[in-house]
């Protein structure tokens, strides 16, 4: 494809889930931030089953879906993980969320290799980073990143995908599945430290399929990019990816309250033109960028519109 084309991918049914702090107000913030900047947006399918099958395992999509959808109108349940105090809110619209969360990297995908754009945004809510194989954990139902690389591996014929995880927090949900699906590389920079707690350190690099470049309490744009251009741009140049997805977390902002990382919304922009560079040399610019974490709306949004601005360029 000649020249860049971003497209947005979102549903009104993202906004149906009810979470704090991961609440619908994120979504507004950004859908107002389209409308403004004159952005269309394309509604997301539900995913297609099978691909959500393709990662989770489907007891657990199921116990899931039950749950939300045996919940009357009003009524929040809670899905307990096996892990000690990590719990998930669940309501009546969070099955439904989660499959156009899903359904929008999948729907981007499907765009992207039939050449109508080389870019995408994904809108949506709930996250996925956290989501294991078959453990709901951190706010996130479904690997949205991990379910959209599935789906381009199984339908398009890309063998290699990279995820780049630049939210705060690690994505440890990738990480665990690329150890047991093949070809997808797990790339995640983070705050060390944060949630989950003593996951996403330098042990796991041992796997070729896993890089995690932990970050400090006060680091800057100046020390992320030191990670990036030391340790991950490298590493991309050798697994030298077919398509890029990114795991699109803007709460390492320094407004945002969850995390000690100092980043201005304009570092977003630094950051994203990188990755657009390497997804230029790698895979003809071939982006699907998935909506994380971000909790301080003014930030998320200008955030946002700079990762929108330097995707488009
Ligand atoms: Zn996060």
């Amino acid at each position: 494809m000649e020249n860049t084309k971003l497209n947005i991918y979102s549903h009104p049914e993202c906004l149906q889930h009810i979470s704090h702090p991961e609440r619908p107000e994120r979504l507004e913030v950004l859908l107002a931030l389209f409308e403004e900047m004159g952005l269309g947006v394309a509604d997301a399918p539900y995913a297609p089953i099978e691909s959500v099958y393709n990662v989770h395992n489907a007891n657990y999509v199921t116990a899931l879906m039950r749950l939300s959808q045996n919940c009357a109108e009003d009524e929040d349940a809670l899905y307990k993980s096996n892990q000690p105090r990590d719990e998930v809110d669940i309501n009546i619209g969070s099955y439904d969320a989660a499959m156009r969360a899903a359904g929008a990297g999948c729907q981007a995908v499907d765009d992207i290799f039939a050449e109508k754009t080389n870019r995408a945004f994904c809108a949506v809510r709930p996250p996925g980073h956290h989501a294991e194989l078959a453990l709901a954990m951190g706010f996130c139902l479904f690997n949205n990143a991990f379910i959209t690389a599935r789906h381009a591996q199984e339908h398009h014929g890309v063998k290699r995908v990279a995820i780049i995880d630049f939210d705060v927090h690690h994505g440890n949900g990738a990480e665990m599945m690329a150890s047991v699906y093949d070809d997808v590389f797990a790339i995640s920079s983070h705050q060390d430290d944060l949630y989950p707690v003593g996951r996403g350190t330098t042990a796991s690099n041992l796997d070729s399929k896993v890089l995690n470049v932990p970050l400090r309490d006060g680091d800057t744009i100046t020390e992320v990019m030191t990670a990036y251009n030391e340790k991950i741009f490298p590493a991309l140049d050798k697994f030298k990816p077919e398509l890029i997805i990114i795991a699109a977390g803007f709460d390492a902002h320094k407004d945002d309250d969850i995390s000690g990382i100092q980043l201005e919304s304009e570092d977003y922009a630094t950051l994203t033109a990188l990755l657009v560079e390497a997804a230029n040399t790698h895979c003809a610019g071939r982006i699907v960028s998935t909506l994380e974490g971000g909790y301080n709306l003014e930030a998320l949004k200008e955030s946002v519109r700079h990762h929108i601005l330097a995707l488009q360029g």
